[in-house]
């Protein structure tokens, strides 16, 4: 059976929402602790409230908000997003699945049709890292992966920790051990969130069904070879870290594109150069590899073809190679079972799907491990999102909130 929602209402919601904003006219700028966030959660409170969810905030400043079911003992159904933004960033990321699944949840209790599993809206907190660099740390501080102790150490770039602006905020992280999620009180988790690609777009489908979210691997490379007069030295008595880079990052894209699993992507995104002179060979040459895959053997793949051939690079042009690990974050595989019912509320709709794999982290990864989680996609127009123009249509946000209206109440039943 398909629900009927509000799509005007939630449209309404999502542009006051972005009107709580730092750089009115540059995009929207939502930090956590910030201002604007305040004012967004008071209104949140107050959209709460209307629609007879009760709403508790914990110590990092996640909230949860409930729709009392026919039995109170069963364990709830969740759903929502983030509503930080990044620097300049747009009006849709996070916000579309927070307001979404209050729509949804809104609209089965407006609907009258019975549940017997409470509903919930989550809120996530301090999704986008923009005060302390870390993503995923308000779920991470949920799920118990950050202690209060961690929190301490997760500084703003004016070295204020996250601890001490969640305080100042009004919260109590040193409450967040016993208000960790209890994975057995909650049925299942469904975010809903704007696509953030192009893929969607490309295959002209209003909805994906996401199976996978991408590991991340993060490496420096560090070649040293010695610096010298451009001039002066022979071609064959250069010990240039340039020259083997450049055979390196191409390496890089190689492995990428003939990984097994035939979803691995690679990136090189910095380089620095020492001297960065022209008239001077480098004496060190260093940049980033970010690797990324939904299957842990393609990243693997790309790794070990890394390993196997780029000291013999370096070896060529007399240079020395050192591969260090940066950061590291396993693939996600969501719920089977969850994607399956996605799927076939999306067919008893009529609407038109596709199953994907997520290139982006989100707060689900933090939850998946911990009992039965889906994601539901919908379009970014042109693929961009972190931006002020990211888009999304009020007819293709409205078609995956009734879709997860959909999905929560056949969970909930
Ligand atoms: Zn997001």
């Amino acid at each position: 059976m398909a629900l009927e929602i509000n799509p005007k209402r939630l449209m309404s919601r999502i542009e006051t929402m972005a009107s709580f904003n730092a750089t009115p006219g540059e995009g929207v700028t939502r930090f956590s602790y910030s201002a604007q966030d305040i004012k967004a959660r008071e209104y949140l409170a107050g959209l709460f409230r209307e629609a007879g969810l009760e709403a508790v905030t914990d110590g990092v400043g996640n909230i949860r908000a409930r729709l009392a079911g026919a039995s109170e003992d069963a364990p709830s159904v969740m759903s929502g997003s983030h509503i930080d933004s990044v620097l300049h960033g747009g009006m849709y990321d996070g916000i579309v699945g927070t307001l979404g699944a209050l729509e949804a949840i809104q609209s089965i209790a407006e609907s009258g049709e019975r549940h017997r599993h409470p509903l919930e809206v989550i809120v996530f907190a301090e999704e986008e890292g923009s005060n302390f660099g870390s993503t995923l740390a308000g779920s991470k501080a949920l799920v118990g992966a950050y202690s209060p102790s961690d929190l301490k150490k997760l500084k703003n770039p004016d070295g204020v920790s996250m601890y001490d602006m969640a305080k100042a905020a009004g919260y109590n992280p040193d409450e967040m051990p016993s208000r960790r999620l209890r994975p057995e009180k909650i049925k299942a988790m469904v975010e809903l969130h704007i696509e953030q690609s192009v893929v969607l777009e490309a295959r002209g489908v209003p909805v994906g069904i996401v199976e996978g979210i991408a590991g991340i691997k993060g490496l420096l490379i560090r070649l040293t070879g010695v610096a010298n007069h451009a001039g002066a030295t022979p071609m064959n008595l250069r010990q240039d870290p340039m020259a083997a880079a450049a055979q390196i990052i191409s390496l890089v894209r190689t492995l990428a594109e003939g990984s097994g699993t035939g979803s691995a992507v690679a990136t090189v995104g910095r380089i620095s150069c020492s001297p960065n002179v022209p008239n001077i060979i480098p004496g060190e040459v260093t940049f980033s590899i970010d690797i990324r895959d939904v299957r842990q053997s393609g990243i693997d793949g790309v790794l070990d073809g890394l390993a196997a051939v780029a000291p013999a690079i370096a070896a060529s042009f007399g240079v020395t190679l050192e591969i260090i690990p940066v950061s590291e974050s396993a693939p996600v595989i969501l719920d089977p079972g969850l994607t399956t019912l996605i799927e076939n509320c999306a067919k008893d709709r009529g609407i038109d799907y596709i199953r994907m794999n997520s290139g982006a982290v989100h707060d689900s990864c933090m939850i998946a491990p911990l009992l039965p989680t889906g994601m539901i996609f919908v379009p970014s127009r042109g693929g961009r999102s972190h931006v002020p123009e990211e888009h999304t249509s009020p007819e293709e946000i409205a078609g995956g909130a009734a879709l997860l209206a959909d999905v929560l109440l056949e969970l909930a039943r």
